[in-house]
């Protein structure tokens, strides 16, 4: 199938390009380059550098390529700066989205798949979520999620489509950005073998659930091939496995201390340092898996430990080069 991925030169997006590629679709990909990079792509994948919202762009994209799926990963991505410019969130995250959505309508797409996320909408939760649980998104970046469920299930009821919206937990992995607020994964590995301290923030007893990139697209891709009954449909893409930061700082470093044994890399590792907790910050969140499991044969393939393995080699060789 053609699939149109926003945001695909992005590090989720950039995972689901490969597992696309990998089940035999055709990718093409529509990014503004704002935090993604070509690099993240493989050779070959068309790549449109378009800003979201520039609608009748995006318009001719759609009438040029015209997909029979999209995965629409593009998005403001920081709670904080949705605080600070609640408008530029919502030029991107609402209307970047209804032009996407429109686009995707006009042209006949049968399935859109959309990165939501579980956390910002459940809010503080200290026993894995499901679906069902009420959306209480309290910053602008949340409730432009919740908004862009809603627009998708609009869109599946009145334009002839279906819709999936896929709640994510923190996820991890290669590829992602060490300079975003939301990858703590990216900014320890970074900082670490940059030999920085670290910074937690708040006392490190956060709890979160952490999922790995490539199993979060391996959902995308099972998420757009599933037979599914209804025209509209949410599933949480977690772990349901409570980490808190701590443990996760640790993790890091002993796959960091692993694999200095094996390479012989030269690595000084500084203890973490401790910071004022943010505002604003859960003390917990996890999501059920549940539905997934059930509906889409989904289930993460990587635990902590084997994801973190792969992300702090991946990590180390950016910072080799
Ligand atoms: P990312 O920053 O790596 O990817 C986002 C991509 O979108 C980037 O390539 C960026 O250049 C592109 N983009 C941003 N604004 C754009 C615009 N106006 N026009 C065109 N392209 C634009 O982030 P990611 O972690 O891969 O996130 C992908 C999606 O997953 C986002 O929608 C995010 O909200 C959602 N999500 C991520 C997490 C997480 O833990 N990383 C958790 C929940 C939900």
């Amino acid at each position: 199938m053609k699939v149109i991925v926003t945001g695909g030169a992005g590090f989720i997006g950039s995972h689901i390009v490969d597992a696309l590629i990998a089940r035999g679709h055709q990718p093409f990909v529509i990014d503004d380059l704002s935090s993604g990079s070509p690099k993240n792509l493989p050779q070959g994948v068309p790549l449109f550098v378009t800003d979201l919202r520039q609608g009748s762009r995006i318009r001719e994209i759609f009438e040029e390529v015209r997909p029979d799926w999209v995965s629409h990963q593009a998005a403001q991505m920081s709670v904080s700066r949705s605080v600070r410019e609640p408008v530029f969130d919502a030029e991107v995250n609402v209307l970047g989205l209804l032009n996407v959505f429109d686009s995707a309508a006009a042209v006949g797409v049968k399935r859109i798949v959309f990165a939501s996320s579980g956390g910002v909408l459940y809010g503080d939760v200290s026993v894995p979520t499901a679906e069902d649980y009420p959306a209480a998104p309290i910053s602008p970046y949340g409730i432009s999620k919740w908004v862009g469920e809603k627009y998708l299930e609009f869109f599946a009821r009145e334009r002839g489509m279906q819709g999936v919206a896929l709640r994510y937990a923190n996820v991890y992995g290669p590829r992602q950005n060490p300079h975003g607020e939301a990858g703590v994964v990216a900014i320890f590995c970074q900082k670490l073998l940059a030999g920085q301290a670290p910074i937690i923030n708040g006392d490190g007893k956060y709890i979160r659930d952490y999922v790995y990139g490539p199993d979060v697209a391996l959902a995308n891709a099972l998420a757009m091939e599933s037979t599914l009954p209804t025209h509209f449909d949410a599933f949480n893409i977690g772990t349901a496995t409570p980490t808190d930061v701590n443990q996760l700082a640790s993790c890091v470093r002993d796959q960091l201390i692993a694999l200095r044994a094996q390479e012989g890399i030269q690595l000084n590792l500084p203890e973490m340092n401790y910071g004022p907790a943010r505002a604003g910050d859960l003390r917990s969140s996890l999501v059920s898996p549940a539905r997934a499991a059930a509906h889409l044969g989904w289930k993460p393939g990587f635990d902590l430990a084997q994801g973190l393995k792969e992300t702090v080699r991946w990590f180390a060789t950016q910072a080799a080069q």
